[in-house]
């Protein structure tokens, strides 16, 4: 999602970066070291995502954030002495969760080669007043994603539900977006059924469908209460004339719900663009299909 000039994000911290010398930056970095090998491979996935969003052209300029929940992979102890505080408000699900999450106005094609300058690890505190750094954000005048709120609220929902989905991906899949000024829109079981019956792989993969999501402005409370909603019954959340956002298990599982439903939607316009109906899977093949589901 873009964080529009003129726009003001609702998180309003600001988390100067202050560079640290001599021997205690020696600490600092071995203790940023530290914090990365416990989840590198996390982040090694995001890199390998981010490279497939900019060449889908899914992720123009600073559009679009991540985020991962990696609560499991610290405790207290990593809480570094050295990490900065940065106060504000979160709501008080939030308290105690670990993020990775990009930066706003960063560019997520930075994060196929310096995924620490386009986003940080977080540790929210207990009361939810505040965030401390543990990695990266090493970009003058970083801050999080102006969907922080939202980003926290997912990861708070999905806890408290017991979801094993820990990453969120907002991005900007093409076809999907086209679909969403389409007709078709405002009625969302036959936009479901129109992705499904065009392969049984969108069928398959995506078994609880698309929740379209009505205009909202970037950013606002009613976008991402209309998303946490969406998540509840859909595996995909697709904002009109926006993009899109998935949750998984992990990021790579997040961007193959959003793939598999852009491939749908794809082949749906190449048939109209051809100058003809697609015929579809019909009904009695879709349901034959729902014993892979
Ligand atoms: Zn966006």
């Amino acid at each position: 999602m873009h964080t529009f000039s003129g726009i003001p994000g609702r998180l309003v911290c600001l988390m100067p970066f202050s560079r640290v010398s001599g021997f205690r930056g020696i600490e600092v970095m071995t203790k940023q070291k530290f914090i990365f090998d416990l989840v590198k491979d996390r982040i090694s996935e995001v890199s390998e995502i981010a490279e497939y969003l900019w060449k889908r052209e899914w992720a123009e300029r600073n559009a679009g954030n991540i985020s991962i929940d990696l609560s499991a992979f610290f405790s207290q102890d990593h809480i570094s002495q050295n990490a900065q505080f940065v106060p504000c408000s979160l709501p008080s699900a939030a308290s105690n969760l670990t993020l990775f999450v990009t930066g706003t106005g960063c560019y997520l094609r930075t994060l196929i080669t310096k995924p620490e300058q386009a986003a940080c690890i977080m540790h929210i505190n207990h009361d939810a007043s505040g965030y401390h750094i543990l990695w990266g954000g090493e970009t003058p005048s970083f801050k999080p994603t102006s969907e922080l709120i939202s980003h926290v609220n997912i990861h708070a929902f999905n806890r408290n539900t017991n979801s094993l989905h820990k990453a969120v991906l907002h991005t900007h899949p093409i076809e999907l977006i086209v679909l969403s000024h389409h007709a078709l829109f405002d009625n969302e079981e036959n936009f479901n059924n129109a992705l499904w019956k065009m392969c049984p792989e969108v069928r398959v993969f995506i078994p609880r469908g698309v929740f379209c999501a009505p205009y909202q402005i970037t950013g606002s409370e009613a976008l991402a209460d209309l998303t946490i909603k969406g998540l509840t019954s859909r595996d995909v959340i697709l904002w009109e004339k926006h993009g899109a956002l998935a949750t998984g298990e992990t990021i790579v599982k997040a961007f193959d719900y959003l793939d598999v439903a852009n491939k749908g939607a794809k082949m749906l316009l190449l048939a109209w663009s051809a100058g003809f109906e697609p015929g579809g899977l019909t009904m009695e093949q879709m349901k034959e299909l729902e014993k892979f589901i």
